[in-house]
């Protein structure tokens, strides 16, 4: 006859085998994360389901360092990594065929080459469209009111106002370029302020269509009767350099051209023709052509190589922010948990409506 002793001993044994067996069948996914900052790594840690371990690696994704996600079961992408064709046969040749970009934009991904190799690409399709929109209204209140100038002055004991000089935003012409959920934020912090609005978009929202206070109407229109004008469209063919030479001459002089979206869309040298004979008035970007060489990174005690950036860097009324208009509390829980959710769907099979392409 066991004693009780050896019947306890038994019965934690027998418990010991079931939990080693549940543990053994759920299998640890490795997901290597690119481009990772504190900020990613405090989030995701918080957010990360027992299934999913990510290691967090500060480096980009390109084809050099691709390499890094050997032995991994998927790969974590942010906006500036490079997901070219070679990326992807690397990535391939260890067996991924798992991406979880951790942003909505997806033009830095070749996606034939990943349709080709039968990639699963997942993306967050919104995560805080307000951050951005909001971002694009404080470049515009920060350039319109010479924000950085008034600060720098005030801290040297100048309280001259002259130079400083602004526009009420009241009653002025606002054109939106791309009506999708960021510029309908942006369309309707915009409202707040009684400005007159003005819209394009391939596919025009029916919300904002029916709008009394907003028209769509041609780009062109656009360009002639707009005080501000704010891209809010994905980067695609047809939006490359659609900011370029010929635009801004149909533009009011004195135009303030805002970009949150991507930089491409803007033709950096054309706009820096434009700021030099002062038919632009103010810019304000988050993004710019190249912007992956520098931003992201800490080069206070480097150099700028991208004669471009720094040339734009020298306009008193061009403010240029290192693509932050998402880094919101909000908007980085949002990344993390759907980030998650979508490679917890992707390892388990289960449906995910944030493919990019099925
Ligand atoms: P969305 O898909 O909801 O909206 C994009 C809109 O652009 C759509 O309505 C589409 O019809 C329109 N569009 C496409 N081609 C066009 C064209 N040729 N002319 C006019 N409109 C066109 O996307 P969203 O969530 O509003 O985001 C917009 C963009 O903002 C993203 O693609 C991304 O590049 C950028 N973004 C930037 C940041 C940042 O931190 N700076 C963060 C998130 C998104």
């Amino acid at each position: 006859m066991p004693s009780i002793a050896n019947k306890n001993i038994f019965r934690c044994k027998k418990l010991l085998f079931n939990l080693n067996i549940k543990n053994f069948s759920e299998k640890i996914n490795r997901v290597a994360m690119f481009s990772s900052k504190e900020y990613d790594k405090r989030y995701f840690l918080k957010n990360t389901p027992q299934n999913i371990e990510f290691t967090f690696f500060e480096t980009q994704l390109n084809p050099i360092t691709a390499k890094l996600s050997e032995n991994y079961d998927a790969v974590c992408a942010f906006v500036n990594d490079d997901i070219s064709s070679q990326t992807l046969e690397i990535i391939n040749k260890f067996n991924i065929n798992k991406i979880a970009m951790r942003c909505a934009g997806f033009n830095n991904i070749d996606i034939n080459k990943a349709k080709e190799l039968q990639f699963k690409i997942a993306r967050v399709i919104e995560y805080s469209p307000f951050a951005v929109a909001e971002h694009a209204v404080c470049l515009a209140m920060a350039l319109n009111r010479r924000i950085k100038q008034s600060i720098d002055r005030v801290r040297d004991g100048n309280f001259e106002l002259d130079g400083l000089l602004g526009f009420d935003f009241h009653g002025k012409t606002v054109g939106v370029i791309g009506t999708g959920k960021i510029g309908t934020c942006f369309v309707n912090i915009m409202k707040g302020f009684g400005t007159n609005i003005l819209c394009y978009d391939k596919y025009p929202n029916p919300v904002l269509t029916a709008d009394p206070q907003i028209k769509y109407v041609e780009l062109d229109e656009i360009y002639k009767n707009s005080d501000i004008i704010s891209i809010h469209s994905n980067l695609n063919p047809g939006t490359f350099h659609l900011i370029e030479e010929q635009t801004i001459k149909k533009m009011k002089p004195g135009v303030m051209i805002l970009n949150v979206s991507r930089g491409p869309i803007i033709n950096t040298r054309d706009v820096i023709e434009g700021l030099k004979s002062r038919h632009i008035g103010y810019l304000g970007i988050d993004v710019v052509e190249k912007e992956e060489e520098i931003f992201f990174k800490d080069l206070s005690s480097g150099i700028i190589s991208n004669d471009d950036i720094a040339r734009l860097m020298t306009f008193n009324n061009v403010i240029i922010t290192g693509h932050q208009a998402f880094f919101t509390q909000e908007a980085l829980t949002n990344i993390s948990l759907t980030t998650c959710d979508n490679l917890s769907k992707m390892f388990s099979g289960l449906p995910c409506g944030n493919y990019i392409f099925n």
